[in-house]
């Protein structure tokens, strides 16, 4: 273990007082704690706790602020060889802070519940909107048969620890500047297990337990999105000395769909449309997740006009007789390149709307705000340009088609 500052694990100033201690660890703690699937983090955990029972304690927090590292290390090991054996009442503060020490990390020698385990699963898009039944596998950890859980070869049963008489810590005393100082120390001898093994199981090579492959039969529901958890009660880590086991998190990704655009339960879909059809009104037939359906697009429909498809959508997670809806936004297609006929009939609508499609340069076509003279013709001179150049804008503008370029 690093020696970090103790202040600077703890993120506090060096004047600061025992609540903001106490809530500093407490913030950090939940972060970190190894039950913590996120963020968990054993060993900065470890750190962090130990520069609480430091700064926690008014003693010990003085001989550090003193002597630094080596105040509160004095003769014999020190801080440096403690590990979570020796933090005998770190389990009170636990239940303290965080209600039960139940699932702390630092009880021992007794039942205790095997890890949580977490599964990325992938699913594709429709999966996700209708749910699915996955077959998932699991590499867990599972007491071994051969010992039963207790490490042992068969027939040379675990044996009392002479070092610690089975109480699995020991004590010592230092003396430092300030008079003896007491700490407790796991046995080194037993790992402060209590027993020791006198002939390690073949098997499991005296761990206990052994890592295998679990297949589970996963359902999905219907309406799951990226970022869900799903648990598994009981499927992660068996647990030690008959401990109860652990749990699996699958934690969902859903894959992108080439069309579908998925908001929660609701599904966007962008679905160009002609001039014709904008125009003239009609029927389009369109993708949706149950598939194919028709729908109307009624006459004068401007571009970035939206239809909505009651209950086409994603079921609700939490109630799968309710869907969501999808919504179409239509956007007009520009044609790009026009045949010589149909230049002809678009010439002749712009001519029966009274559109003059080129205008003479001082036409007063530019933009409003315009005041020095300079910038002025040069605008006027980009406004012709455009104009003889663009008759296809003109005629997007005279569809009122501000976005047809965002179609896909
Ligand atoms: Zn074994
Ligand atoms: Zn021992």
């Amino acid at each position: 273990m690093s020696k970090r500052d103790f202040y600077e694990v703890l993120g506090i100033e060096r004047n600061a007082s025992q609540d903001q201690v106490k809530k500093a660890f407490r913030n950090k703690a939940r972060h970190l704690h190894p039950d913590n699937m996120d963020s968990g983090d054993e060993s900065a955990f470890k750190e962090l706790a130990l520069a609480y029972e430091v700064l926690s304690d008014e003693q010990k927090r003085s001989l550090y602020d003193r002597y630094g590292h080596d105040g509160l290390s004095g003769g014999g090991g020190g801080f440096e060889g403690v590990d979570l054996g020796s933090f005998a009442d770190l389990s009170e503060i636990f239940s303290q802070f965080f209600g039960g020490g139940q699932r702390s990390p630092f009880r021992r020698s007794s039942a205790e519940r095997g890890a949580d385990l977490k599964y990325d699963l992938n699913l594709e898009f429709l999966e996700a909107v209708f749910g699915a039944e996955k077959k998932i596998s699991i590499k867990h950890l599972e007491d071994c048969t051969v010992c039963s859980g207790n490490g042992a070869a068969p027939g040379s049963g675990p044996v009392t620890c002479s070092t610690c008489s089975g109480a699995g810590q020991i004590r010592q005393t230092a003396a430092t500047f300030l008079g003896h100082f007491t700490q407790v120390l796991t046995c080194p001898n037993c790992n402060g297990e209590g027993t020791r093994i006198e002939k390690s199981c073949s098997n499991c090579k005296g761990r206990g337990q052994i890592r295998k492959t679990r297949e589970i039969e996963l359902k999905v529901p219907a309406g799951i999105d990226s970022g869900a958890r799903l648990r598994i009660p009981s499927a992660g880590d068996q647990g030690k000395r008959n401990g109860p086991a652990g749990d699996v998190y699958v934690v969902i990704h859903v894959s992108d769909h080439t069309v579908f655009i998925r908001e929660g339960t609701t599904i966007h879909l962008k679905q160009p449309i002609s001039f014709s059809m904008a125009a003239l009104g009609g029927e389009l037939i369109v993708p949706t997740v149950d598939g194919e359906k028709l729908i109307k697009v009624s006459a004068g429909t401007q571009s970035g006009t939206t239809i909505l498809m009651r209950e086409q959508g994603v079921p609700h997670l939490n109630n799968q007789s309710r869907r969501g809806d999808q919504v179409i936004h239509l956007q007009l297609q520009t044609p790009v390149k026009l045949s010589a006929e149909e230049r002809k009939l678009l010439e002749k609508l712009a001519e029966l709307s009274g559109e003059t499609l080129s205008k003479p340069a001082a036409a007063g076509n530019e933009p409003a705000k315009q005041t020095s003279k300079e910038s002025s013709a040069k605008a006027a001179q980009k406004q012709t340009a455009k104009d003889s150049s663009s008759i296809i804008d003109k005629l997007a503008d005279l569809f009122g088609s501000k976005d047809a370029g965002d179609a896909p």
